[in-house]
């Protein structure tokens, strides 16, 4: 019998809902619920300043900022990415009519490797877009030598990087763009949002004409554009949970060091190290069974579920082995090792602000009795 709450991965954190009505009735009142209105501006604004970036341009989510940064770049060809992330990152070169090519990930980092990249470059290969995955930077220096001996535009899919820093500062500055997800299930929602992180002014420029129909005034259309711009009422969420987003991150490493502590003492399974050099948002909680644990990744994923603990295994199946994928050359099994073993072998354990100690006791508990359990 599963005692407590049930227990999800990611809980969406919101604001009080005493504070979202005002921005409601002052939407009603105005009818501006689109189109770059006041709490858009202000949102764009804040959200600059909170990361320490300059050039931000809000988008309805990360997919369609994906989307405009790779049109703004004008790519052709190949661009190099990694197998070992959520589908949409290479849906977004696919539907920009662009091959994505897989690259291995780092067995440490569970990044992109920067030694593999270089093996798969061609001359086809117009660009590289690395995942900052469970909002650990990737090597962005090695990212960005690469990019400029080989002329390559350097995208981030950091979907899972709000409020990530380096000793330089935010991560999001590096590369050409770097695009964040506000989706509901990330560090920091606004329902559904998003937003480009450009290096300089007249790529922003770009990025906001292309995420309006590339509309300039009511009688210029510069260039082929779509919607991807973000409403009203996501914009007002958005400067509401900037209030609170520090005390939730504060929280996640409360729990994550929780998690450390705990699991310190279960040698089936272990924990990703702390990344060094970098502040991070605790974006998840993954957690690698052993392969001499006695039991495998899905055994103890079972085990969580019949205890009310809904872990996720992210990111398994890899995106190389999805049916649209899986016929590229380089997504071929012998090519991606170390992402092959680590999808079979990943559990990402519920993380939230108000997830407490006595369930996270209740889960190591589980997770520490799972070989016993099964034999
Ligand atoms: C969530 C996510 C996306 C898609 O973001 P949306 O805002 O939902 O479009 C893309 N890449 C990664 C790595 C993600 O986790």
């Amino acid at each position: 019998m599963a005692e407590g709450r049930p227990l999800y991965v990611t809980r969406p954190t919101l604001p009080p809902l005493q504070e979202v009505i005002p921005i409601l009735e002052d939407l009603w009142e105005s009818r501006i619920l689109s189109n770059g209105g006041r709490y858009h501006q202000e949102f764009e604004a804040a959200l600059g300043t909170y990361l320490g970036v300059e050039h931000v341009s809000l988008v309805a989510n990360a997919t369609l900022g994906l989307m405009l940064a790779l049109k703004q770049c004008a790519l052709k060809g190949q661009v190099i990415t990694t197998p070992f992330s959520f589908v949409g990152t290479s849906h977004t070169l696919a539907l920009s009519g662009l091959e994505p090519v897989f690259a291995d990930i780092d067995p440490v980092t569970l990044n992109l490797d920067p030694a593999a990249v270089t093996a798969a470059l061609t001359p086809q290969t117009s660009a590289i877009m690395p995942v900052h995955i469970f909002g650990r930077a990737c090597d962005t220096e090695a990212f960005e030598a690469l990019a400029n001996a080989h002329n390559l535009r350097l995208i981030y899919d950091a979907a899972h990087a709000f409020g990530v820093r380096d000793s330089g500062g935010s991560v999001l500055r590096h590369g050409d763009m770097s695009v964040l997800s506000f989706h509901a299930t990330k560090v920091f929602n606004t329902f559904e949002g998003g937003a480009v992180i450009c290096r300089d002014a007249t790529t922003k420029e770009g990025i906001d004409e292309l995420r309006n129909f590339g509309i300039i005034d009511e009688v210029t259309v510069s260039r082929v554009g779509m919607n991807a711009k973000m409403n009203e009422f996501s914009a007002g969420l958005g400067l509401l949970q900037l209030k609170y987003i520090d005390e939730a991150t504060e929280r996640r490493g409360q729990a994550d060091a929780r998690y450390r502590d705990l699991l310190a003492q279960v040698p089936e399974v272990r924990c990703l190290p702390l990344a060094s050099g970098q502040t991070g948002n605790k974006y998840s909680f993954p957690i690698l069974v052993q392969p001499d644990a006695g039991f495998t990744r899905d055994a103890l994923y079972e085990r969580l579920r019949a205890n009310g603990i809904y872990a996720r295994r992210y990111f398994y199946p890899l995106i190389s082995d999805m049916p649209m994928y899986r016929h590229l050359p380089s997504a071929q099994p012998e090519n991606l090792p170390v992402a092959r073993d680590i999808a079979q072998r990943i559990l990402c354990l519920p993380l939230s602000p108000d997830l407490d100690a006595v369930e996270q006791q209740r889960i190591v508990k589980v997770i520490a009795e799972t070989k016993t359990g099964l034999s």
